[in-house]
């Protein structure tokens, strides 16, 4: 059989405050600047000039787009080749931000379930 999610039942051993994962997730998210969700992809186009030979030819030009949903809505940003490293780095930083955010939602439940227990 298998088994798509591992429920987690008990708390683990490892103790943290709320305050303590709070101070943990800032540091960690700290370091994780610039950050953006979306995905950079090359694109084909062509160009407004009148005469372009690569046009005529049938080469268009290539340039990247930045695909990212802002409230819903999905949108492109042209991106200029010299601001194509600092895309990628920032949408590393976004898929390493969302993977944290998954773990601070671990460490955040466990240790309000602590709180939880160790008050009544
Ligand atoms: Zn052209």
């Amino acid at each position: 059989m298998c088994v798509l999610w591992h429920i987690y039942t008990h708390v683990s051993r490892k103790r943290e405050s709320p305050s303590d994962v709070e101070r943990w997730f800032r540091t960690q998210a700290a370091a994780l600047w610039p950050a953006a969700l979306g995905s950079l992809s090359l694109r084909k186009s062509p160009c407004i000039r009148e005469q372009c030979e690569a046009c005529a030819r049938g080469d268009q030009h290539a340039s990247h787009v930045l695909y990212l949903r802002v409230k819903g809505r999905r949108i492109g940003l042209y991106i200029p080749e010299n601001l194509v490293p600092q895309i990628e780095r920032s949408l590393e930083n976004g898929r390493a931000l969302q993977e944290l955010l998954y773990e601070v939602g671990r460490r955040y439940t466990n240790a309000i379930k602590q709180e939880r227990r160790s008050t009544r």
